[in-house]
């Protein structure tokens, strides 16, 4: 199987004027070497040398949360620079992200005109409560009114939203799940609240006013939210923060396999529900190839959960088995 690529070039907001809690403006505005045609032509030609490059799965992806809010001559540059290689069929599209109140009918036709296909909205949360507590500068309303226009002008709408963040719990945090659901988007990414050096919350962390989720309530929240998107097939693209810098992480539930605990507990749910109806013994369990770590789990934890309920079993990967699909077997 093929899976999707992006050809990713970050575009900080220089000269942004919110404040968002989790963002430091300082490494934003300390940025240098914005992107250009030169960096984008480059980066282009690498990837297409690289076996696994295929024209049909790979964008060109402008992340950075505000591209449509950055300067108006700089974003038509960067999109003009990007168009000829969809016109020409190496990539599939454009995807961009950026923020909900910079959004309107004017913009959209740019990136309509410029070969833009997908555009993911940074919503966080759709409690209004906590986008005011966390600085966000816009409401609920912006992100269902700016989704509408989306998929009214025939975009494929992606929404990005935090867990954990300042002022918000649990309930607030599937709250905004369900509003998800009810707008329908395509694809969704989940970001579990980490809290990076100098930014709002690192001080609020500091002054005790703030604790951030541990890194198993974060596991367990994503993983009822994945399955409920999933439920109503709407594509988690995206569950925990790429790599940060180790000198910039504060606190917060950050893990380099973030997804991968979640796919590893739900991989544990469904192996019980399975073997509900075999008799407490020794079994294997077939998985396909690529998904023994996730089966196993992180530390054997879930060989050893399995084991603590009298189910001593050993994974077995078979290329013959489909991902997400597992055989069990008496050993
Ligand atoms: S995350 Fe918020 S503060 Fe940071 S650049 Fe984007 S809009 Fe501005």
């Amino acid at each position: 199987m093929v899976s999707h690529a992006n050809i990713s070039f970050f575009i900080p907001h220089l000269g942004c004027n919110h404040r968002c809690s989790f963002c430091d403006q300082r490494s934003i505005t300390g940025q240098t070497g914005l992107p250009d045609r030169e960096d984008i032509k480059a980066a282009v030609n690498t990837a297409v040398r690289s076996k696994r490059y295929s024209k049909e799965n790979t964008e060109i992806a402008f992340f950075g949360g505000s591209f449509t809010a950055i300067n108006r001559d700089y974003m038509i540059n960067l999109l003009k620079s990007a168009y000829p290689f969809v016109l020409d069929k190496t990539v599939s599209g454009i995807r961009i992200s950026t923020r909900p109140d910079a959004i309107d009918a004017e913009v959209l036709s740019i990136l309509k005109e410029y070969g833009v296909t997908a555009i993911e909205l940074g919503a966080q949360s759709m409690d209004d409560s906590v986008l005011s507590a966390n600085g966000r500068g816009h409401t609920a309303s912006d992100v269902v009114k700016a989704s509408a226009l989306i998929k009214e002008y025939g975009f494929s709408l992606g929404l990005q939203m935090m867990t954990g963040l300042y002022k918000s719990d649990s309930e607030k945090d599937l709250y905004t799940v369900n509003e998800f659901i009810k707008i329908k988007p395509d694809t969704v990414r989940i970001y579990p609240t980490v809290v990076l050096r100098n930014t709002a919350l690192a001080r609020l962390v500091e002054k005790g006013e703030y604790a951030p989720q541990t890194l198993s309530d974060a596991v367990n929240d994503c993983t009822e939210y994945y399955k409920l998107f999933k439920e109503q097939g709407i594509r988690v693209i995206r569950m925990g923060l790429h790599q940060i810098k180790q000198e910039d992480y504060v606190a917060g539930p950050w893990h380099p396999a973030f997804s991968e605990l979640c796919s590893s507990k739900i991989f544990l749910e469904k192996a019980f529900e399975g073997l509900k109806i075999f008799k407490k013994g020794s079994y294997n369990i077939f998985v396909c190839d690529r998904e023994i770590s996730v089966a196993v789990g992180q530390k054997k934890c879930n060989l050893r959960a399995l084991s603590e309920a009298g189910y001593n079993c050993r994974i077995i990967g078979d290329s013959s088995i489909s991902a997400g699909d597992f055989i069990i077997k008496e050993a």
